[in-house]
C-alpha cells in the first residue's frame, strides 16, 4: 500500500553513536536512504567526499543558501552543516524513506516545515565519562577539541524534550533494535497509510 515518506532524525552529541545506528540502518533497511549533507568543515582521516559529507568552502555554502538549496543549515561546532534538498526531494518521489544524521537546530527546521512526516529520535550517552571515552578512543581529534565538544554534548543534551523518542545508548545493538522499532511502527502509522481510504471504503462496502 503506498505511504508517505518518513523524515527520520538521529541526533545526539557527538561519540553517543548516532553515527554507527545510522550505518547499521541503512545497510539493514533497504527502504531508507541517507541525506548527506554539506559541510564546510575540514574532512576528518577516513572520511569520503559525497559519501560522508560535500565538503565545500565557506563561499560555495553561502551560495547554496542564496540559492534556497538547503531543507535546513545550521552552525555546528563553528562550521556551516546543510541539507540539500534536491536529494531528499527525489528520495521520497522514489517512494524512501530519508535518514537525517542532524543536530537539534535541523531537526527543529525540518519538523517547522514537514511536521507530520518528521520522525524525531535523540540518543544520549550512558553517562559523561563514557562520552568522553568514546571521544578520545576515536583518536581523530585534538584535546582543545575534545573539551569543546564535551562542552557542546552538555548543550546539545539540553534539546533531549525536543524529540519524539529519547534512547539510551548503553549497549549498541539494544538501542540500535530500538531504532528499528520505531521506524517500524512510524512507518505503519494510519496518516501515512496513503491508500488506506479507500482500503477502508472497498472493505465496507463489502468488495
Ligand atoms: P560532525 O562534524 O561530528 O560530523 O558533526 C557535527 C554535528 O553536526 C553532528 O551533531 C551532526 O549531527 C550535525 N550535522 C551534520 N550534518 C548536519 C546538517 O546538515 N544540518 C544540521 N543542522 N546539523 C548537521
Amino acid at each position: 500500500m503506498q505511504r508517505r515518506g518518513v523524515l527520520f532524525v538521529i541526533s545526539s552529541p557527538s561519540g553517543a553513536g548516532k553515527s554507527t545506528i545510522a550505518r547499521k540502518l541503512i545497510e539493514a533497511d533497504g527502504h531508507i536512504q541517507l541525506s548527506v549533507s554539506a559541510t564546510t568543515r575540514p574532512m576528518r582521516p577516513g572520511e569520503v567526499d559525497g559519501r560522508d559529507y560535500h565538503f565545500v568552502d565557506v563561499g560555495h555554502f553561502k551560495q547554496m543558501v542564496a540559492d534556497d538549496e538547503f531543507l535546513e543549515w545550521a552552525h555546528v561546532f563553528d562550521h556551516r552543516y546543510g541539507t540539500p534538498r534536491a536529494p531528499v526531494e527525489s528520495m521520497l518521489a522514489d517512494g524512501r524513506d530519508v535518514l537525517f544524521d542532524i543536530d537539534w537546530q535541523g531537526a527543529q527546521q525540518l519538523y517547522q516545515q514537514a511536521a507530520g512526516d518528521v520522525v524525531r529520535v535523540f540518543i544520549l550517552p550512558p553517562s559523561m565519562a563514557e562520552l568522553e571515552r568514546r571521544l578520545r578512543g576515536r583518536g581523530t581529534d585534538a584535546d582543545a577539541v575534545i573539551e569543546s565538544r564535551m562542552a557542546r554534548a552538555v548543550a546539545e543534551i539540553g534539546h533531549w524534550d525536543g524529540y519524539d523518542y529519547v534512547l539510551v545508548n548503553d549497549d549498541v545493538e539494544r538501542c540500535f533494535a530500538q531504532v528499528r522499532l520505531i521506524l517500524r511502527a512510524e512507518r505503519l502509522r494510519r496518516h501515512r497509510q496513503l491508500g488506506l481510504i479507500g482500503f477502508t471504503r472497498k472493505l465496507m462496502r463489502g468488495d
